[in-house]
């Protein structure tokens, strides 16, 4: 018995979503956005805390259409609406499990199953903190996780990058096209980044390096006047006089719940296929997920619309074969 055919009587006898969406940033609304308008009816699991990064962000104003900044938490709001007016249906529940073995595929939340032709994952990846309470109570205020958002604020002032990989050397790379000068915190003194980027960085007269430092505390009082280090080495405590602070150590993707079901490479992200495939045919992925490079709100926007446009065809040759059985 094909699994095509066993698929089709399923869905003829009970209830089976045409497309579940996990994730509720810019690739999963855009995703559900444009799966309304592809008559999939889609079903999102927007999780407890919706929204994703831009939920933690202040202004955003390189989101084109809003010639004005727009709060990040805004920007979400609207694309929730959009999809809402066009009739998506949102559910604020976190997906517990999932079970890709079988087909329809399963996505299990604390209120039940739900059987699905397609899923896209759109859960997006958080930022690493340094779980400084000063970080936190600073943040948006002169502690940043993004450089491409925010250095702008910083032009014609001093800033400090905290890392030493990739991230953090194109964090400081890009803060020196603003800023007067970008000093490097990393904790070893040795950088994990690439070659290339450790060259551009290193060439870059604008930016040096703090090494074998930790930040221990933000200094601020309702915006960042600087960072107190702690050398690893030595104990040594310094001030360092700067008016923002991007923390750039790593991000980690939300993928435990796929951990087993799906092909993560070895950071924990999904590995994808042709475009927005995961390594099961039927499940798509979108965004910060996945895509460890660009993570920009309008990349994973433009994911979502792609996903979901791998995610139509997939359905549609799903549903012909229920047609003709
Ligand atoms: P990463 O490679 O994991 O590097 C994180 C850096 O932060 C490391 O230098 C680490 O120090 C430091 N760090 C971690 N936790 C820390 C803490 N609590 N306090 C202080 N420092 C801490 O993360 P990433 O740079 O975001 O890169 C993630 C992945 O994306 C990598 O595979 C990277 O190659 C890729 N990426 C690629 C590009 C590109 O190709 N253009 C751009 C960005 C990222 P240690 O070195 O001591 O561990």
């Amino acid at each position: 018995m094909s699994r095509e055919w066993v698929a089709s009587r399923q869905y003829m006898q009970e209830k089976v979503e045409k497309l579940v969406i996990i994730g509720s940033g810019p690739a999963g609304l855009t995703a559900a956005i444009y799966g309304c308008r592809a008559d999939l009816d889609p079903l999102v699991y927007m999780g407890t805390k919706y929204g994703g990064q831009l939920m933690l962000t202040s202004e955003v104003e390189n989101f084109p259409g809003f010639p004005d900044p727009v709060l990040g938490p805004d920007l979400i709001a609207r694309m929730k609406s959009q999809a809402e007016r066009l009739g998506a249906r949102l559910l604020q529940e976190d997906v517990v499990k999932v079970n890709f073995r079988t087909y329809p595929f399963e996505v299990h939340s604390d209120s039940g199953v739900t059987r699905a032709l397609s899923v896209i994952i759109a859960t997006g990846a958080n930022p690493r903190r340094l779980n400084l309470p000063s970080e936190m109570r600073l943040m948006g205020k002169g502690v940043s996780n993004c450089a491409v958002c925010d250095a702008f604020f910083f032009r014609g002032k001093k800033v400090a990058v905290v890392g030493g990989g990739d991230t953090a050397m194109e964090e400081a790379t890009f803060l020196a096209k603003f800023a007067t000068s970008v000093q490097v915190v990393h904790r070893r003194d040795e950088l994990r980044a690439s070659a290339a980027l450790k060259k551009e960085a290193f060439d870059n007269p604008k930016i040096s390096f703090v090494w074998d430092s930790v930040v221990t505390e933000v200094l601020g009082d309702g915006k960042v006047s600087g960072a107190r280090l702690k050398n690893v080495k030595t104990g040594r405590e310094t001030d360092l006089k700067v008016d923002g602070v991007f923390v750039a150590i790593g991000y980690d993707p939300t993928t435990e719940i796929f951990r087993g079901q799906l092909e993560l490479d070895p950071k924990g992200y999904i590995v994808v296929r042709n475009e927005t495939g995961s390594s099961v045919p039927g499940v798509f992925v979108a965004g910060d997920v996945h895509d460890f490079r660009y993570r920009q709100a309008i990349t994973a926007a433009a994911d979502g619309c792609k996903a979901l446009l791998d995610a139509e065809k997939f359905v549609k040759q799903k549903l012909e074969v229920k047609v003709a059985s």
